[in-house]
């Protein structure tokens, strides 16, 4: 079943509904384009979808193309109870798509099991308890809000503050008037936060900063916090933010600690019941220090891609998941240095990682933010290229960038080609998405 509604309490009644009845729930986003929505109920066979009144007009026409029920909340929500089926653990219980940067999305199939694995690290590595109090600002079709967020929060007993959406302004009034004591965002969403911070007047500053202080912890992922961010961020509201890396395939994997020394730039350790190896290109793990591709295994790790067994089958190498993603051990604690496919550079015979640079780049006085990537070449296999977006009323010619990255960029990894676009191109969690930026330099 498939089902859009706002950010509230209707979510997870019709999640939870859809569950209790036996059902494999498929969150929309509301923000997604027709196109997709209608991909998405038709790749994931969804024989019923669930809307609110707000998105009827937008799904009845889906819904009566590919010949699917549509039923609203308000109906379901006000339905006599009925008997409730027994279920096995193995049984589906979500499909959730991811952004894909290749290709049309795949549907990541989630079973009880995994879910309850998912919930279970996450309530023990960073001790969930029925007093908490968390702010949700993400959106609900993605991992990041529906497991972390609003799950955890359902196990434990504890209460889900639901914001309809982010709004900068709008989260600093409910911290600093709230008894929030948890907080998980995207590292774009410290931006903003960082930027409304920073236009508040002073008095207004010290009540914003003196609310972090009555939260016990803050969390960022679903894409590398720059560590100016981290530093930002704790100069603000003493919190050092905690940073992990996780995918909706395998939930949460690697975190830093809820007690001790937070590494900015690194990804901690694996999380309770969560294991871990790095691999080179032959799928032999790596024990030398060097960098390879992480690969995960335990009951966190999903059960296939919706009917899709030949992707399915690729992506594992016996029990093990392969993420896709590059990453290094660094005393005790792994550093990703980004995705396989669109991070790792090649470029005259190096490998480079995109992330490596971006760090570097956004050191820059002038950079506000920064993406990079490898457009293929043929003399150097491909050429390093960044999109810079500058902070408000900032000029840099390339020239200039050219000479203050001379001191600080080994030659191979100073970018060979640069521009300086008004903003970059986001998905609906705030990633940066890469093939877009690719574009940018031409196709
Ligand atoms: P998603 O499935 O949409 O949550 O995206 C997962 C991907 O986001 C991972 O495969 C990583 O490439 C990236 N990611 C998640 N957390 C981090 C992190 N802390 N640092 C760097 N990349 C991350």
């Amino acid at each position: 079943m498939a089902f859009l509604t706002p950010r509230n309490f209707d979510y997870p009644a019709i999640q939870w509904g859809i569950w209790r009845a036996g059902g494999i729930a498929v969150p929309l986003c509301e923000v997604h384009p027709v196109a997709e929505l209608k991909y998405t109920i038709s790749d994931s066979g969804a024989s019923i979808v669930v809307s609110h009144p707000d998105f009827v007009e937008t799904l009845a026409p889906i819904a009566r193309d590919l010949n699917v029920r549509l039923l609203s909340t308000e109906q379901l929500l006000g339905a006599d109870h009925r008997t409730l089926p027994r279920m096995s653990p193995e049984r589906p219980a979500l499909i959730l798509y991811t952004s894909g940067t290749t290709g049309k999305p795949k549907g990541v199939v989630l079973t009880h099991a995994n879910l309850e694995a998912q919930i279970i690290t996450l309530i023990k590595a960073w001790e969930w308890h029925r007093d908490d109090r968390i702010l949700l600002v993400l959106p609900l079709h993605h991992t990041h809000g529906i497991v972390n967020v609003l799950c955890c929060a359902l196990w434990a007993g504890a209460v889900c503050d639901m914001l309809p959406g982010f709004d900068a302004p709008r989260v600093w009034q409910k911290l600093v008037d709230g008894n929030i004591t948890l907080f998980m965002a995207v590292p774009t969403i410290y931006f903003k936060l960082i930027g409304a911070w920073e236009k508040s007047p002073p008095e207004q500053q010290q009540t914003m900063s003196g609310a972090c202080h009555r939260l016990r912890l803050m969390v960022s992922g679903s894409a590398a916090l720059p560590v100016t961010a981290f530093h930002r961020w704790e100069s603000i509201t003493g919190h050092a933010l905690l940073e992990r890396y996780g995918m909706t395939e395998i939930g949460m994997a690697l975190s830093n600690p809820l007690h001790g020394n937070r590494r900015p730039g690194h990804v901690g350790t694996p999380l309770p019941g969560v294991e871990i190896r790095l691999v080179d290109e032959t799928g032999a793990p790596i024990t030398s220090g060097a960098s390879g591709e992480i690969e995960v295994s335990g009951p966190t790790v999903f059960k296939e891609y919706w009917e899709r067994p030949i992707e399915t089958k690729d992506a594992f190498r016996g029990p093990w998941f392969r993420t896709g993603d590059v990453a290094v051990l660094e005393g005790g604690s792994y550093r990703i240095l980004g995705r396989q496919s669109t991070d790792i550079i090649k470029t005259g015979g190096y490998k480079v990682s995109a992330l490596e640079i971006e760090e570097m780049l956004r050191t820059h006085p002038l950079v506000a933010e920064v993406a990079v990537v490898g457009k293929e070449d043929l003399e150097w296999g491909e050429r390093v290229c960044a999109a810079i977006v500058l902070k408000e009323g900032a000029t840099l010619s390339r020239r200039e960038l050219r000479e203050w990255g001379k001191e600080r960029l080994a030659p191979y990894k100073a970018p060979s080609k640069v521009m300086f676009p008004e903003s970059l191109p986001r998905n609906p969690m705030g990633k940066v998405i890469k093939a877009k930026v690719k574009d940018l330099f031409g196709k």
